[in-house]
């Protein structure tokens, strides 16, 4: 396997004319079926970015992986705390962030939080000179792509995110999952969220209203979506009200539900 390490648009230009697969961390390299004649391991670009943080984004590079953020991140911040369900350790000191979000796949952990969050990639095509922007979508575009770099949105102070997922072991790939971000609006609450395996694609809702009106209208929101497998629309109501009881409780300590 021919090993490419590119240092300019150009080169990066040139692999992907010639089809040859963009690499993060490599993890795809190591399931059956795929052994590419060559590869272009962007890690190298690496160097330009690594890791940033302003007091709104979060900038990461290439070469960035699951472990290397969470540690950035801190043990107490939402996103590690999705982060650590993902794969194992060893897995998460191989994968990277730009992996995960450069392999669109119907169910993926962390995608939804930052699709959520309005995270946007820097990406170099074959028709563009410059590296370009765009805001973070799947399916991902029928044009091929080498993402250089990914901006994720600090979560707003005072919103609390949630996240859920059933997977059939501890190490494989999730099932479902479900996110949801929570910010209070003076009385009320807005809450925007995230189901993946109902269907092929990530589903996308919001709501708005008193906690008891959230609740309905999260669970018609479920109920609402046709053609998906019932079993996980039900698994995913289990979620929900798991996460409700958590948010009562850290809101009313005390008071019954
Ligand atoms: C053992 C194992 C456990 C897993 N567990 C989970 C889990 O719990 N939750 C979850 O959500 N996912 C899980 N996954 C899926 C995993 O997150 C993705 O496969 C992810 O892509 C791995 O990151 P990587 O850096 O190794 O990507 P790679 O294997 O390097 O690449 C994966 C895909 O993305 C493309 N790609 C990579 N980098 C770029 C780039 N910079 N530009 C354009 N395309 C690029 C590659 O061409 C390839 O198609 C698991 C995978 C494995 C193998």
């Amino acid at each position: 396997m021919r090993w490419i390490e590119p240092s300019t648009i150009e080169e990066v230009q040139t692999c992907l004319a010639q089809h040859v697969p963009i690499i993060g961390g490599g993890t795809w390299l190591l399931q059956d079926g795929h052994s590419p004649q060559a590869v272009c391991d962007l890690t190298a670009w690496a160097g330009i970015l690594g890791i940033k943080r302003d007091e709104q984004n979060w900038t990461l590079g290439p070469n960035i992986t699951l472990n290397a953020w969470q540690q950035a991140l801190g043990v107490n911040h939402p996103i590690s705390q999705i982060l650590s369900l993902m794969g194992s350790p060893a897995f998460r000191r191989v994968a990277t962030v730009i992996g995960v979000i450069a392999n669109p796949q119907p169910v993926a952990d962390l995608y939804p939080l930052l699709r959520l969050l309005q995270s946007s990639v820097r990406y170099i095509d074959t028709t563009h000179v410059d590296i370009q922007n765009d805001v973070l979508d799947w399916p991902e575009s029928a044009q091929e792509r080498a993402i250089v770099g990914v901006k994720v949105p600090e979560i707003p102070k005072d919103s609390r995110v949630y996240f859920r997922k059933y997977a059939k072991g501890r190490m494989t790939r999730p099932l479902i999952n479900f996110t949801v971000i929570m910010t209070p609006q003076g009385s009320h609450w807005k809450i925007t969220f995230m189901t993946c395996g109902l269907s092929p694609w990530p589903l996308q809702g919001s709501a708005c209203g008193t906690l008891r009106e959230v609740d309905q209208a999260m669970r018609q929101w479920v109920l609402d979506r046709e053609g998906v497998n019932r079993f996980y629309q039900a698994l995913i109501l289990n979620m929900w009200q798991d996460i409700y009881q958590q948010w009562w409780n850290e809101n009313n300590r005390g008071i019954a539900l």
